[in-house]
């Protein structure tokens, strides 16, 4: 089973290495702010979503995109504030939410993620889904502060609860609320209308990603703005419609799993053509969708 799915994505790495390198021109990047009102605002540049809360404590910011990134963004801050960033939370270890902990880490920014985020930063990490080894990460990056399960922040007024979800996207998720704001930022749990990308290798599976929406989901009111780990800003209508597409997805090739098919197999048998997913081919496409799902329920 196991040398069946290497050899199967050997082409998913092709495609997503080349996708890969296209994305990697930060020179043209642009950081776009939105308002969300009580001080808080959605950044997007190049690679995940950010939030950002502005205000007397200073600025609280969720993910940093990539290092070459960093003075962008900070110029982007700098326009709402002239207070200093004290605290850097991160989703997840991905090193597109992960890539300004240093520079930001040595402006004197606090960094915090989930126990597990400081684990695999700490070593070497093979994507399998992407054909790559992402180096470990040097010290002044890693988180400092770390959380098993919760940890609320009380800062601008706002109490900022992190809440790790297991076993998703990945297997250090957090899902972050702005209560007072009524703001949730999702990290990658939540693709907001592309195929998402669930991380198998570091234990993120499809049944964890629709658990942890549903939970998500609980936490959101009709007037939720909901910051997508990528893609745009959402609604509970928004995040209901995705968490029952993930839902027919698991339940299209879920049985063919079990039924003992290779991951080519499935594929083949084009198991989402029915479903009106009305994702556009992007980071992946459906084909590479269809495999990153069967390697997370296979490895269960
Ligand atoms: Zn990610």
């Amino acid at each position: 089973m196991i040398y069946g799915r290497r050899l199967a994505f050997a082409v998913l790495a092709a495609g997503l290495a080349a996708g890969q390198a296209a994305a990697q021109d930060f020179d043209k990047v642009d950081i776009s702010t939105t308002d969300l009102g009580n001080g808080l605002y959605m950044m997007e540049g190049a690679g995940g979503n950010l939030g950002v809360s502005v205000g007397d404590d200073g600025v609280f910011l969720i993910d940093d995109q990539y290092a070459p990134l960093s003075e962008k963004i900070q110029a982007a801050i700098g326009a709402l504030t002239d207070k200093p960033v004290v605290y850097v939370l991160n989703t997840h270890w991905h090193g597109d939410h992960t890539g300004g902990n240093e520079n930001f880490g040595k402006a004197g920014a606090v960094i915090v993620a989930h126990d597990n985020v400081r684990t695999r930063m700490s070593v070497d990490q093979v994507m399998e889904a992407l054909g790559r080894t992402v180096p470990a990460s040097p010290d002044a990056a890693l988180p400092v502060i770390t959380f098993s399960q919760n940890v609320t922040f009380h800062f601008n007024g706002q109490a900022v609860q992190a809440t790790h979800l297991s076993n998703a996207h990945t297997d250090g998720d957090a899902v972050i609320k702005f209560k007072e704001g009524n703001v949730v930022h999702t990290g990658d749990i939540y693709f907001n209308g592309l195929f998402p990308f669930i991380d198998f290798t570091s234990g993120g599976n499809i049944e964890g990603m629709i658990e942890a929406q549903n939970k998500i989901l609980d936490m959101a009111d009709d007037d939720t703005k909901i910051i997508p780990g990528h893609g745009p800003l959402a609604t509970k209508v928004d995040l209901t419609s995705t968490r029952d597409k993930l839902i027919s997805v698991r339940d299209a090739i879920k049985p063919l799993v079990e039924q003992g098919l290779s991951v080519d197999e499935i594929v083949a048998q084009k198991p989402l053509s029915d479903l009106n997913l009305g994702w556009p081919p992007s980071f992946l496409d459906e084909d590479q969708f269809v495999r990153i799902v069967v390697a997370g329920l296979s490895a269960q």
